[in-house]
């Protein structure tokens, strides 16, 4: 099994994005009310060249996202700005890696958000599973209103749901089998979105845990800080607790998708530091 980290270009938020500052509403419209930006921070999508076919976690950004500043949406007017151009999309990127539309098995999304489901278009025969929970908060103008992109959306993309088990995986509530051997598990990590997923790889004798958005680096995962878009305050500091226990128990690479550190985290093989708690 080999994991590939791909760019699909960059994304510039709002600091109080990234680190939440107060609680509850109060935290999210700092957001709104930041008027500083991040750096340039990567956007990476993941391959999984796995035994049994390749998975993709996540698609990254499309190029339509580069028209997100003429928006409507005060969230993609003023509070988000891309970086990208066409050759960065998850599609070129594959046919460069040498993987083939009928090598890819499925595509798991851990979310929808647009620098996550932005580089749909490539995979139009491909399975792709996506919580039935994210879907519907995704879906029409209710899903517009909350940033969502579901006009985006290739006209057949009809995603196969990723019903979890309540089946714990170790302070994971529930989780699902990605493949027969079960080295590729679905854990929920519900914070950045009620029906957020992270994917967790075992290789041997290491994990690598494709966060997704549960927290956009490292040092805030361990720190235990979530961030300011999280609906609710409490679930998100439980997920980001549950990763770092997770953690704790085995050798393991952590790959938000946004963490300027995780593409050098994993040709590195570098583990999660063991944290004083
Ligand atoms: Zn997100």
């Amino acid at each position: 099994m080999k994991l590939h980290a791909i760019q699909t270009g960059c994304v510039r938020i709002k600091p109080a994005q990234v680190e939440g500052r107060g609680r509850g509403l109060r935290r999210r419209l700092s957001v709104m009310t930041d008027r500083d930006w991040t750096r340039w921070l990567p956007t990476y999508a993941w391959i999984i060249d796995h035994p049994e076919g390749v998975i993709v976690v996540d698609t990254g950004q499309g190029v339509h996202l580069l028209e997100s500043s003429r928006s409507l949406h005060p969230y993609h007017r003023w509070q988000v700005a891309f970086r990208l151009e066409r050759e960065e999309e998850i599609g070129p990127q594959l046919r460069a890696l040498g993987v083939g539309r009928f090598d890819i098995k499925r595509v798991v999304l851990t979310h929808l958000h647009v620098d996550h489901d932005g580089g749909l278009a490539h995979f139009p025969n491909t399975e792709i599973l996506v919580s039935p929970g994210e879907l519907r908060a995704a879906r029409g103008w209710l899903g517009r209103l909350r940033g969502y992109l579901p006009n985006r959306w290739p006209t057949w993309f009809d995603p196969k749901p990723l019903d979890l088990a309540p089946e714990e995986r170790g302070p994971f509530s529930a989780s699902k089998r990605l493949t027969a051997a079960g080295d590729v598990i679905a854990v929920a990590t519900p914070g950045h979105t009620p029906n957020h997923i992270s994917v967790v790889v075992e290789d041997q004798a290491t994990t690598y845990f494709l966060a997704g958005d549960s927290s956009y680096d490292q040092r805030r995962m361990l720190a235990g800080r979530i961030d300011g878009v999280s609906p609710d305050d409490d679930v998100a500091k439980a997920t980001l607790d549950a990763i770092n226990q997770f953690a704790r128990g085995r050798k393991m690479v952590y790959l938000p998708t946004h963490d300027p550190e995780s593409a050098a985290r994993l040709a590195s093989c570098t583990y999660v530091p063991l944290s004083p708690r």
